[in-house]
C-alpha cells in the first residue's frame, strides 16, 4: 500500500483496441490493488465494455475511474460507432484511426487542467505518441506500454525493417502521413503483463467485451464432457479480416482432422457467404458432438483455462501467445501480420512448444485444409515429440505463475514501476 501523502495518481491511455485495452486494464487493476489511484482514457462505445471492471472495482474497492471522450469517428472519414479498431470494416482505415485518436489530446489536456490531483505519470501506447506532448506538458513522466514482446522488440530493432505497431498491410503502403506517425512511435517503452492468474471466472467471462455467450452455454458442458487435453481452440484475435475461402479452408481442415473443436469466427468475418457455406455444407451438424463454433465475441481466457483444451490454433499475437503459455497450451502457429511472425519464432523455434501451419510471410498464400489438418494431427498425437512438446508447455506455465507470486519477476517490476514513480514525484 502507498501511504497518504505519496498518494498517487496513474493516468492509462491505451489505445482503443482489445489487444491493448484488455491487458492495461489488469494492469490498472493490479496498480489499484497497490492503492493507487488509477483513471482510464476511454470513449463512450468502448466504456460499455468496462462493466465488469466498473463491478469489480466497486466490489473491491479499488480507485479506478472511467474517463470518457468523444470519438470524432464520421468527421474524419471512419463509419459511425468505429470507436475500436476491431470494428474497422478494413485495414486502410487504420491510418484515419490514429488521427481520429489525435484528436483527444486537446480535450484531454483540458481535463488534466481541471484535476484536482494532477496524474503522477501516463502510462499510454506506444502508437499514441502525442500523450508524449501532454506529459512534457504537465512535467510528468511518460511510460509506454509496449503490447509485443520483448524478443519481437529486440528482431524488429536488429532488422529494423519493420513497426510491429502497425500492420504489414499499411506499412507497406506508407503515405508521408503514415511515415511520419510510425517516425514519432519509434521515439517516443513497459511491456505487456500477464496477470490472468489472478482473476476469478466471473471476471474473465466478460473480459473486455460482452460474450457472444453465456455461462449457461452448452459449450461449458460439452468441455466438461472431453477428454483432458482433448480439444483444439481455434482463434485469430480480435483484428484480422480473413477471406471466405481461409475460413473455408480452416474448417475443411478441422472437419477432417477428426479431433475436437472450438472455432472462433470474428464477428466481421461472419459473412453472408460463410453463413451460407456453413448452412448448405450442413457443417455445424456433420461435426455436432466433435466441434462447437462461437460467432463473436468468446470468453478466450475461460476456454483456455479449461483442462479438455490441449491445443490452440493461433494467429500469435502477443496477448494470446501469452495465453497460450500461461494456460500450458501447445500451439499451432497461423500469423498473419506485425509481430505474429516473430511472436511464431519465439513459440516454435525458441520455446519450442509450437508447429507452423506454414505461412511464409512475404508469400502469403491460402492455408489449405490439408495443412490445417496435418498441423492438427502432429500436435494433438500421443507421439514422443508430442509429448515433449507438452512437457515444455506445462514447465512454462509453472514459470509464468511463479513470475506473478510476490519475488516473482513480473512482481517485483511492478514494484519497481511504482518506486520510480514515486521518486519521481518527490523529487
Ligand atoms: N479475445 C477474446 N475473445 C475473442 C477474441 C479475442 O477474449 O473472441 C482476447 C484474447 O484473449 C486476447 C485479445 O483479445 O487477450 C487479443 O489480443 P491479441 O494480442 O492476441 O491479438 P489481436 O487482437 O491484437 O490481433
Amino acid at each position: 500500500m502507498i501511504s497518504k501523502d505519496k498518494q498517487l495518481h496513474f493516468l492509462l491511455i491505451p489505445l482503443m483496441s482489445q489487444s491493448h485495452i484488455i491487458p492495461l486494464t489488469d494492469f490498472a487493476k493490479l496498480l489499484a490493488q497497490y492503492g493507487i489511484n488509477v483513471s482510464i482514457i476511454t470513449t463512450p462505445l468502448n466504456a460499455q465494455r468496462y462493466k465488469s471492471l466498473i463491478t469489480q472495482s466497486l466490489n473491491f474497492n479499488l480507485k479506478i475511474q472511467l474517463i470518457s471522450l468523444q470519438f470524432p469517428c464520421e468527421e474524419l472519414g471512419l463509419p459511425k460507432g468505429c470507436e475500436n479498431m476491431d470494428s474497422l470494416p478494413s485495414t486502410n482505415l487504420y491510418k484515419e484511426f490514429f488521427l481520429a485518436c489525435e484528436t483527444l489530446k486537446q480535450p484531454l489536456e483540458e481535463i488534466i487542467q481541471k484535476m484536482e490531483t494532477k496524474p503522477s505519470c501516463i502510462i499510454s501506447t506506444g502508437g499514441l505518441y502525442w500523450t508524449q506532448e501532454i506529459a512534457d506538458k504537465f512535467k510528468i513522466p511518460r511510460y509506454v506500454f509496449q503490447t509485443i514482446s520483448c524478443f519481437a522488440l529486440l528482431c524488429s530493432q536488429e532488422t529494423g525493417t519493420r513497426n510491429s505497431e502497425l500492420p504489414n498491410e499499411t506499412t507497406t503502403k506508407q503515405s508521408d502521413d503514415v511515415q511520419s506517425v510510425v517516425h514519432q512511435i519509434k521515439w517516443s517503452s513497459i511491456g505487456a503483463t500477464s496477470i490472468i492468474m489472478q482473476q476469478k471466472m466471473d471476471e474473465i467471462m466478460h473480459r473486455s467485451n460482452e460474450s457472444s455467450i453465456n455461462k449457461e452455454h452448452s459449450y461449458l458442458t460439452w468441455l466438461n464432457s472431453m477428454k483432458p487435453k482433448s480439444v483444439v481452440y481455434v482463434s485469430f484475435g480480435s483484428l484480422c479480416h480473413m477471406s471466405f475461402l481461409q475460413i473455408k479452408e480452416i474448417g475443411l481442415g478441422l472437419e477432417s482432422s477428426n479431433v475436437p473443436f472450438i472455432w472462433i469466427i470474428r464477428g466481421l468475418n461472419v459473412s453472408s457467404e460463410v453463413e451460407k457455406w456453413l448452412s448448405d455444407e450442413n457443417f455445424e451438424e456433420k461435426v455436432k458432438g466433435r466441434g462447437i463454433i462461437i460467432k463473436g465475441w468468446a470468453p478466450q481466457l475461460m476456454i483456455l483455462s479449461h483442462p479438455s483444451i490441449g491445443g490452440f490454433l493461433t494467429h500469435c499475437g502477443w496477448n494470446s501467445t501469452l495465453e497460450g503459455i500461461t494456460y500450458g497450451i501447445p500451439m499451432i502457429t497461423f500469423p498473419m501480420f506485425a509481430d505474429q511472425f516473430y511472436n511464431e519464432k519465439l513459440i516454435v523455434n525458441v520455446l519450442q512448444i509450437g508447429i507452423r501451419v506454414g505461412i511464409e510471410e512475404k508469400n502469403k498464400v491460402l492455408v489449405k485444409k490439408e495443412e490445417v489438418k496435418k498441423a492438427i494431427n502432429q500436435l494433438m498425437n500421443e507421439g514422443l515429440e508430442s509429448e515433449e512438446r507438452r512437457k515444455r508447455a506445462k514447465e512454462l506455465a509453472i514459470m509464468s505463475k511463479e513470475a506473478m507470486k510476490e519475488r516473482g519477476s513480473s512482481y517485483l517490476n511492478i514494484k519497481l514501476l511504482i518506486q520510480d514513480v514515486m521518486q519521481l514525484v518527490n523529487n
